[in-house]
């Protein structure tokens, strides 16, 4: 099975018939191991199981996933503590041990794929390749980091000579303690990322994954353990936002690295501004993603990658298309082809092998999604979807239409803020230049697309556009589909805090702090 094709957002148009054969035994097979305990850990050892939350699949509330334990005030110290002991000895490791036990996590990755994508797939409701691809980007994204270490040799920079007899270095050292407070949308890739990132610094971690995500969170740690990183390296916490408040406010907890909704990451600054001192926040975090469908461009592809970025995941990408401009001559016959085209995406239990949109990820989302297509009928006009599915046990579940918006007014909330729904308001244009300005007047800038055959418009589009990651001309998808070393992923103005992304070469040095160390030789001196 292991000439099978790895899957990627992006290879849509390979043969995936053994990924699914494979996929058909596994999910099963994973189906029957759910439901168990899923303990807090610190030190090496699991902690004592309190504050039991029952954590149910959004494919069908039936499906119990585990039991998880929200961490307790205590126990949140039990783990900055353990990752605060486990600092010094992980921060003195020559940098290459710890690339070499990193690597071994890609490894340990890699073994255990089918189950880890099987659980995004039952926790998240992913599609098949969703999940698989999700893997997939975290085994990637390792071994990029760990290469990122070795081709910076381990961050560490001899300078000019000011003296024959003395010599400077410049190296990139640990914070200490970081907390890891991840989304639910991404917990394998992005939670692997963030914890990677920071274990490659030389930092200690302690792991919050999403309330909704103990079970691929308790898997990962279990995952980097086996791979041989030392005890109290990294720890997991469990549970929602009082225990990520109470993780991020440790006075031992070094620096945050988070990735979520707009509204925490900038609560996280607002309170790390109080501190004695600034700890840094790597914050990732919501988007806006607009696309831009210009006059010359090649039609079938343009439908196709804007549908997969619009409603791929029902909408719940940081990445996902919410907003399309539409050049005014091929508006409608655009419009007509996208509703078209959305219509065949099927709909409905992610663990059959056609699901493109499986359920939202609970009610909170659903009611989001309820109110936004009210407003798009009260106030413009919906032209596909905005039903909940109920048919055939889809009622324990939040199943729904894509939706297909036109008409709203200039400046409506629909058109500004995050939905994470699978939602799309569409605007024709006459000019791209007034089309650019109006998909930038947001509060975020995560990613953008266009499809144009004309040099000039593409040149406008890349250096107007306001976001960090930018598509043209790709049929799998207009917003979506980053990859690790090909894609960085930075979000710009409300979408992110310092300007350099994950999946990237600047990615690393966010977790370290800069020292220059100047020495005149032992017995030597300066002239
Ligand atoms: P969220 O902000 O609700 O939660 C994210 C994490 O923060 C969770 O672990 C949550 O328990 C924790 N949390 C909540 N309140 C907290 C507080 N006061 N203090 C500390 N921690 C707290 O986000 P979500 O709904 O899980 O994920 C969706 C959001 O994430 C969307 O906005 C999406 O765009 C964003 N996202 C961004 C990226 C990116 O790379 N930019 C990637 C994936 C998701």
């Amino acid at each position: 099975m292991t000439d099978l094709p790895r899957v990627t957002y992006s290879n849509t148009q390979q043969d995936f018939s053994g990924v699914h054969a494979r996929l058909d035994t596994m999910i099963p097979h994973v189906e029957q191991m759910l439901g168990r305990q899923v303990s807090n850990r610190a030190g090496g050892a699991d902690l004592p199981d309190e504050g039991a939350y029952t954590v149910t699949s959004p494919i069908d509330d039936r499906i119990v996933l585990g039991v998880a334990s929200a961490a307790s005030p205590v126990t949140i110290d039990t783990a900055v503590v353990a990752a605060h002991d486990a600092q010094s000895a992980w921060s003195r490791m020559p940098w290459r041990e710890r690339v070499t036990i990193l690597e071994r996590v890609a490894i340990e990755l890699e073994r255990r794929k089918w189950e880890l994508g099987v659980a995004a797939l039952f926790e998240v409701g992913k599609s098949r390749m969703e999940a698989m691809g999700e893997v997939e980007e975290a085994i990637d994204l390792v071994r990029y980091y760990c290469a990122q270490m070795v081709e910076r040799e381990g961050f560490r920079a001899p300078q000019k000579r000011a003296f024959p007899v003395e010599s400077t270095e410049v190296v990139l050292r640990p914070h200490g303690v970081f907390a890891v407070i991840a989304p639910f949308n991404y917990p394998i890739a992005l939670s692997t990322s963030m914890i990677t990132g920071a274990l490659l610094g030389g930092n200690t971690v302690v792991f919050k994954p999403s309330p909704g995500a103990a079970l691929t969170g308790r898997m990962l740690v279990d995952a980097f353990d086996a791979a041989g990183v030392p005890a109290g390296v990294v720890n997991l916490v469990c549970g929602g936002a009082a225990t990520g408040r109470a993780l991020a406010n440790h006075p031992r907890v070094n620096g945050i690295v988070f990735t979520g909704s707009h509204q925490v990451g900038m609560l996280l600054m607002r309170e790390r501004a109080m501190d004695a001192h600034v700890k840094p926040v790597i914050a990732e975090m919501g988007g806006k993603n607009p696309a831009y469908v210009c006059a010359s461009a090649n039609l079938d592809d343009a439908v196709e990658g804007v549908a997969r970025s619009a409603y791929g995941l029902q909408g719940q990408k940081c990445s996902c298309e919410s907003r399309v401009f539409v050049h005014a001559s091929i508006f409608e016959d655009f419009i007509e082809r996208l509703a078209a085209r959305a219509a065949r995406m099927p709909i409905g239990d992610p663990r059959l092998r056609d699901t493109f949109i499986g359920p939202l990820i609970n009610a909170t989302a659903f009611q989001r999604y309820e109110e936004a297509v009210f407003e798009a009928g009260r106030d413009g006009n919906v032209r596909m979807g905005g039903q909940r599915l109920m048919r055939d046990g889809l009622d324990h579940g939040f199943y729904v239409e894509p939706v297909l918006v036109t008409d709203l007014p200039a400046g409506h909330r629909l058109h500004t803020e995050e939905l994470f729904a699978p939602l799309l308001t569409a605007h024709s244009f006459a000019k791209l230049d007034d089309a650019l300005t109006e998909g930038n007047a947001v509060n975020y800038g995560l990613t953008a697309g266009i499809y144009t055959s004309d040099e000039q418009e593409l040149e406008r589009f890349l250096e107007g556009a306001h976001a960090g990651v930018l598509y043209a001309n790709r049929a799998s998808g207009a917003t979506t589909g980053a990859w690790p070393g090909i894609q960085t992923f930075c979000g710009w103005k409300g979408s992110g805090t310092t300007g350099k992304g994950g999946l990237g070469p600047h990615y690393l040095p966010q977790f370290m702090r800069e020292q220059s160390r100047t020495v005149v030789a032992p017995g030597a001196r300066q002239a």
